[in-house]
């Protein structure tokens, strides 16, 4: 036996018993790497002894779609088949077209639109290219090819007609589940564990995760369900709250979903019911072919068999034939979503059916069902509607009203990033059609295990490749440097919850939506509401941007505008843009506290109206740290350049976008800051359970983190002066960690990591460290002072307590050991000579 021989013979030897490992934790192996796909291509043309059944089921279904380097691989070996400079006793020449057809788009179509010419395969080609949408710039070469090819007018003509669609089944009439119900709120971390957050691109492992901290055995309860025969529908009473995590919908649909043909580990399909879905929960179930519905689901029990009716909106109970449920549809283009497999594959293939009938002198195809658009006003626009406005080419978007608006700034994170980076490769994506890119390596860079690792250097590769902009474990916070290379009144979205612009709007996604943003340049948007937040008054002396931040749902309890009980959940900021005004002085920093806490209200986006001078020198500075990038050699460097010329640009002839004084709101809420005359932090373990500080002071705590994209250098200055105070080292667990590595080094400079030292503090590398919860954590059961941004069980420790609040009142907790009244913290902060920063 020759070493390749050997090679390839061991490579099947390796798999299966990879297959038996995964077998026995109940789940698929994984998709094929190149190396493994190039062993197999040898092996399909030369079998030896290899079982063809195998051979074949593994080039046809597990190597992944797009342009993965194992989907470069399997695409040229195909072509070569197809071509006749190769042979395999196991893939004739129409079953290599065939298998190209599977691919999706990327390294197949080249191949595929070559073989129109060819005289036996030419059908052959031109049923699989009509049957694929992923085609971008490929169209050019075929529609050119149709003035003088059968086959290639042939495909053409299928694309106007929406062909791709229309071979889909229709969604049925009925569809009959088993309810796998989970009482109360489901918050995306009880879907996707940021424990496990390491596993989240190998979508069946970690799904295995979920609701592992929030239900007993919840893969027995389900394999218990199936056993009615039915597939499972997910139901509860607030579904997807919390970060924007498209793994929560991965793992949920890998367990209520249907498989990809030829998209190894991946589903899509399934039916989520809940009182409320999440808004970015739901696009991401939209994304993914899945049916959303929400409805009253106090009817439905776990182990319900359910009929639903999807084109009446009803469900009714299939053993007593009542109705337990009624439901509109929402969108009105869903059943034509989870016909075409998704929103993200409709929007693709509609694009593409638009644009060959607008070639071909067609008018618009009658096929789809089209978003239903507002009326017109005569009334003008709030700021977010005329910033969306300006990316879609327009004065403004009305509520309601369907749109694309260009993608200016994209970011993404470690966590996620994996995963966009697989829909990249799904959706062909060569280079970012996104102005700016970003990527971060903020939540894995602590503490990496190897896979981290891996991750970290083909990561950074992966996003440079396309022109995309890569930074390095170590760098930072992903918000805190994406805020920096924004541009004023532009849109642009983030995989990352908290990708709330300070100055533009941003409207975070799942990763699938970040994908397509990035690779095609434009996101779908159905505009949403407007919620005015204005400010009104001067909070007390000694109290800070963060206590306003929680001086808004504060206001919003005692305005009826929000509740904290979960069932009956009132939440006047779920799925609405907040706009606030009113506190237009804001250093861009402190302003971006204010949009951040956007997703802890379950805000769809968040702007802030601010004067052009802050705006000005917060350009100015972010020039100059981008000018610092370049110097060290990050790229893309032509990527970063031209942002910052556009930065100059801009500060050159500053203009911001207002609200018309006549623009309309779902509704007003106002926050009188001089009614603030005491610190107000979150409780456990809901960030909008917020409390003055006198309700809870004298709570012991154990431990204390001052970190988080919620924190600058001035916060870490602060927290410094006032443990300056405490001589020696504070009786808590104290966690410091600077959002950035520029941030660190000033610090450093300036001493504070002598103060912190001498308190005792564990400094962490800069990133989200405690705040994200997937590495180092607190102990169990520890009572925490927080400055991070949320708060859900077990994000930071298990069955810990956490209260968020300011820098300032952070570290007097540490010094106290406990909470303090009004009075410590007021004196602290005086001895401390702090200033008001508000
Ligand atoms: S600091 Fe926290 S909220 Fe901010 S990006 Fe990191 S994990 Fe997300």
């Amino acid at each position: 036996m020759n070493d390749k021989t050997e090679n390839e013979n061991s490579m099947i030897n390796n798999y299966l018993a990879h297959q038996q490992e995964r077998n026995a934790l109940g789940i698929p192996p994984k998709p094929l790497d190149a190396g493994q796909t190039a062993d197999l291509t040898e092996l399909l043309q030369n079998p030896q002894d290899a079982d063809p059944g195998l051979v074949y089921d593994l080039i046809a279904g597990r190597v992944p779609a797009g342009v993965d380097e194992a989907a470069k691989i399997k695409a040229h070996f195909l072509a070569a088949l197809a071509r006749g400079e190769k042979s395999s006793p196991m893939v004739s020449a129409e079953q290599a077209v065939y298998l190209l057809g599977t691919m999706g788009g990327g390294f197949n179509i080249d191949p595929l639109i070559e073989l129109l010419d060819d005289l036996q395969l030419c059908s052959k080609a031109a049923d699989a290219l009509a049957a694929t949408t992923l085609i971008f710039d490929a169209f050019e070469k075929v529609f050119e090819k149709s003035a003088v090819n059968n086959q290639a007018r042939g495909v053409i003509d299928a694309w106007a007609e929406a062909a791709w669609f229309l071979r889909a089944p229709q969604v049925p009439e009925t569809i009959t589940v088993t309810a796998f119900k989970v009482e109360g709120e489901i918050n995306t971390d009880d879907f996707s564990p940021a424990s496990e957050a390491w596993s989240r691109p190998d979508i069946p492992l970690h799904a295995t995760a979920m609701l592992r901290n929030r239900i007993e055995k919840p893969l027995e309860t389900m394999a218990e369900l199936r056993q009615k025969g039915h597939p499972l529908a997910f139901v509860g009473d607030v579904v997807g709250t919390g970060s924007s995590r498209k793994s929560a919908a991965n793992s949920l649909l890998w367990h209520i979903g249907d498989d990809i043909p030829h998209v190894p580990n991946k589903r899509r399909g399934g039916v989520v019911m809940g009182g409320k879905i999440a808004p970015i929960f739901f696009t991401s179930l939209e994304d993914a072919g899945a049916l959303p519905i929400e409805c009253d689901v106090s009817g439905i029990e776990n182990g319900d068999v359910l009929v639903i009716r999807p084109h009446e909106g009803v469900i009714e109970n299939a053993d007593t034939g009542k109705t337990v449920a009624e439901f509109s549809l929402k969108p009105a283009t869903i059943l034509d979503e989870v016909r075409a497999g998704g929103r993200i594959p409709l929007i693709i293939g509609r694009t593409l059916t638009e644009k060959t009938r607008t070639r071909l002198a067609l008018g618009p195809s009658e096929i789809f069902c089209r978003p239903v658009q507002p009326g017109k006003s005569p009334r003008g626009y709030t700021l977010a509607q005329k910033m969306v406005g300006r990316a879609c080419g327009k004065d403004g978007v009305r509520p309601g009203q369907y749109c694309e608006p260009k993608m200016t700034t994209v970011g993404s994170q470690d966590t996620t990033g994996p995963m966009t980076r697989d829909e990249l490769k799904e959706l062909a994506c060569l280079q970012f059609n996104a102005d700016l890119v970003m990527q971060s390596f903020c939540h894995t860079a602590a503490y990496p295990r190897t896979v981290d690792i891996k991750m970290q250097e083909s990561l950074h590769q992966f996003i440079k490749q396309r022109k995309g902009v890569a930074l390095h474990p170590g760098d930072g916070i992903i918000h805190s440097w994406l805020n920096r290379m924004l541009l004023p009144d532009t849109v642009g979205t983030g995989g990352d919850s908290h990708t709330r612009f300070p100055v533009g709007i941003s409207f975070p996604a799942g990763s699938g939506l970040v994908a397509f943003a990035a690779a095609i340049g434009f996101m779908p948007l159905d505009m949403p509401e407007s919620v005015r937040v204005r400010f009104t008054g001067t909070p007390a002396q000694g109290l800070t941007i963060r206590d306003v931040v929680n001086a808004v749902p504060y206001a919003a309890i005692e305005q009826g505008l929000l509740n904290v009980e979960k069932s009956g959940k009132k939440n006047i900021f779920s799925g609405r843009i907040m706009e606030m005004e009113g506190l237009s002085h804001l250093p861009v920093t402190a302003a971006y506290e204010l949009t951040n806490a956007a997703a802890e209200r379950s805000a769809a986006a968040a702007v802030i109206s601010l004067d052009e001078k802050p705006v000005a020198k917060f350009l100015k500075q972010n020039i100059e740290i981008l000018s610092l990038l370049v110097r060290e050699g990050y790229g893309d460097r032509n990527t970063i350049e031209a942002r910052m010329e556009k930065m100059q640009a801009w500060i050159d002839d500053p203009q911001l976008l207002h609200a018309d004084a006549d623009a309309q709101y779902a509704a007003d809420l106002e926050v009188d800051l001089s009614r603030i005359t005491e610190p107000i932090a979150a409780c456990p373990n809901d960030p909008d359970d917020v409390r003055q500080l006198s309700q809870i002071a004298g709570t012991p705590i154990d431990e204390v983190f001052i970190g988080s994209c919620m924190t600058d250098i001035s916060q870490m200055e602060n927290a410094g002066k006032i443990l300056e105070n405490a001589g020696g080292a504070v009786p808590v667990r104290l966690w410091i960690a600077p959002p950035t590595r520029l941030a660190a080094r000033h610090l450093r400079h300036q001493g504070w990591f002598y103060t912190y030292g001498r308190a005792g503090a564990r400094m962490e590398v800069p990133g989200c460290s405690l705040c994200m919860g997937n590495q180092a954590r607190v102990a169990d059961s520890a009572v925490v002072v927080s400055t991070s941004t949320r708060n859900f069980p077990h994000r930071m420790g298990n069955n810990c307590q956490v209260y968020l609040g300011s820098a300032e009142l952070a570290a007097v907790s540490a010094i106290l050991g406990r909470i303090p009244d009004p009075d410590e913290y007021r004196n602290h902060v005086a001895d401390a000579g702090l200033v008001p920063a508000i």
